[in-house]
């Protein structure tokens, strides 16, 4: 299965792609990930990100692009990948489909995650994480056992700076101008299924998994 998850910050594409990987052995390929990994490493690279990041806005495109081009050019992708965050504005998306024709890969499917703003601001407020395991909490809906603390690891939890209530807000709005878009471009393409994300991680995976069912090829 090849496939993009498309959605606003908060929407939970990572969370469910992590469970299609588990479940269907493919790759995730997260630009998000990849920053934040480039960042806690302080490479050049996530010095040049890290701006961008913390103020909730969209790091270069040739930054990005770079890094979908590195994921896409590993061997493991050739049994299956989940983009998760990329593409997020229409160059990038043409972009990824000059990436995928030169490595003779193609989509099988976008998935667009649906909730209301309201739900997403919930979501992304109440989001803690561990630097050091990078397990996620939520402090209403998903609490650590241990308060504060990650209850893998022992680490205080953070709030990432992205998730402060301005850089929200910035995200929410970058989301709407320049990713929102993407919907009829592959709605044009009939690459398009709307998954509604508003319910539990399980009853959002349970519809997700009716949808992949017809690009299960294994
Ligand atoms: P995410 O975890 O997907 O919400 O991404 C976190 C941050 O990484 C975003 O707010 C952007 O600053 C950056 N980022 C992730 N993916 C992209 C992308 N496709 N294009 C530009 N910036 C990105």
């Amino acid at each position: 299965m090849q496939l993009v998850f498309l959605g606003a910050p908060g929407v939970g594409k990572g969370t469910q792609a992590d469970k299609v990987v588990a479940q269907y052995g493919i790759r995730k390929i997260s630009t998000g990930d990849l920053l934040r990994e480039a960042v806690r490493n302080q490479t050049k690279l996530g010095l040049e990100a890290k701006g961008y990041m913390d103020q909730g806005q969209l790091v270069p495109d040739s930054v990005v692009i770079g890094l979908v081009h590195n994921g896409l050019s590993e061997p493991s992708c050739r049994s299956g990948f989940i983009l998760d965050g990329f593409p997020r504005t229409v160059r990038q998306a043409e972009e990824l489909e000059r990436v995928l024709n030169d490595k003779m890969l193609r989509l099988d499917r976008v998935i667009n995650f649906q909730i209301s703003r309201e739900d997403v601001v919930k979501r992304l407020s109440g989001r803690r994480s561990c630097p050091k395991c990078q397990a996620i909490y939520h402090v209403e809906f998903a609490p650590s056992p241990r308060g504060a603390l990650c209850d893998r690891c022992g680490e205080s939890l953070v709030q990432r700076n992205d998730d402060r209530r301005e850089a929200i807000e910035t995200r929410l709005k970058i989301y709407e101008d320049q990713t929102a878009p993407l919907i009829s471009f592959y709605e044009k393409k009939n690459m398009l299924s709307h998954l509604d994300s508003a319910g539990t991680v399980e009853a959002v995976y349970q519809g997700l998994a009716q949808v992949l069912a017809a690009y299960d090829k294994a």
